[in-house]
């Protein structure tokens, strides 16, 4: 049996901005600290270890977490450095703050590696590009193993998702047709699933039309009744929300509906990175049209939030583009209930 691990070609060029970082990820999220870092943290001696002992805490679900003060890991430095970096070394990290922004998605003898759209310096080296991200794969050969999925239904997401993956780089109608396309045929992959049938799901089957309601009012009103980290991603929404429904394709949006789409290539590594990190995961729950609904979703709320950025500000710059991305990530992807 062989594992295969798969990076993204930009996976090695990241580097944390440390006390640079924007919008760093030691604000707003309450770090889970693992076991044995917890247990070390325990057994340490000095200033820092008393601040350990007093910092942690068990959360509502049960994760033992650094308990925030004014928003922030009581470890963030005035300076925006690491208090336990500082004075412990990155060795004595717990494996939240170690492996953040690096994600895996391990479907057993197949581990996708990726960068965490989240965080800005991930979310600059995710959507810069002119082209899909190349992706490296490393493989080796491991000792027998029962492999824990349906290899045929494996085959299945992995040839369907390269098919969504060249309609979005190789075709050339606007991406929000698209994007309509890969959800109609993610709802064709659905049935097949359904029925148990693996063989190859073709493009020419994609026109179907019993898609849910993915109306951007519906899922801004979703957005804004959940959880909100911060003040900047509810006004964002707010703005959004008032455009009204059907307000995207008006004429008075002209001027910024072309600056949006001149923002393609982001638009279609959004989609991309949304597409790799999730549709596998059907192979487990058997939710493609979920998995997929997941990508269709952040490329609707982004553009409307892009569309009421440019109303309140008459512009739009890469850098707008990318925070506003970044911040949909932080909200909404690493909260399940979100997606
Ligand atoms: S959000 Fe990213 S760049 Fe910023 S501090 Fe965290 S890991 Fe570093």
């Amino acid at each position: 049996m062989q594992q295969v691990n798969i990076y993204p070609d930009y996976y090695q060029d990241f580097h944390c901005l440390a006390d640079k970082c924007t919008d760093s990820c030691c604000e707003k999220w309450e770090i889970v600290v693992d076991d044995e870092s917890a247990y070390k943290y325990e057994k340490t001696s000095g200033d820092i270890g008393k601040k350990f002992r007093s910092s942690m805490m068990i959360d509502d679900d049960g994760d033992r977490i650094f308990k925030l003060i004014d928003d922030r890991c009581p470890f963030l430095e005035k300076s925006g450095l690491c208090e336990i970096h500082r004075v412990l070394g990155e060795d004595a990290l717990c494996n939240t703050c170690r492996e953040y922004p690096r994600a895996v998605q391990d479907h057993g003898n197949i581990a996708e590696h990726d960068l965490s759209l989240s965080c800005p310096e991930a979310a600059r080296l995710i959507l810069l590009g002119d082209r899909e991200p190349f992706y490296i794969e490393y493989i080796y050969d491991i000792p027998d193993d029962e492999i824990c999925y349906d290899i045929e239904l494996m085959d299945l997401l992995k040839d369907s998702r390269r098919k969504m993956l060249d309609m979005i780089w190789d075709t050339s109608d606007p991406l929000p047709v698209i994007i309509e396309k890969c959800l109609k045929y993610a709802f064709f992959v659905q049935e097949s699933i359904g029925k148990e049938e693996y063989s190859s799901v073709y493009l020419n089957d994609i026109n179907k039309e019993d898609i849910p309601d993915l109306s951007y009012s519906n899922i801004l009103n979703g957005y804004l009744s959940g959880e909100i980290l911060t003040d900047e991603f509810k006004q964002s929404l707010e703005d959004a929300a008032a455009l009204g429904e059907g307000s995207f394709n008006s004429s008075k949006f002209d001027e910024a509906r072309s600056v949006i789409d001149s923002f393609e290539n982001v638009f279609k590594r959004l989609c991309t990175y949304y597409l790799n990190r999730y549709w596998l995961r059907a192979a487990f729950n058997g939710d493609a049209a979920g998995e997929c609904i997941i990508m269709v979703k952040a490329f609707i709320t982004v553009r409307r939030l892009c569309l009421a950025y440019y109303e309140k500000n008459k512009e739009l710059s890469i850098s707008a583009l990318l925070r506003i991305i970044q911040l949909y990530s932080k909200e909404t992807e690493h909260n399940a209930d979100d997606l």
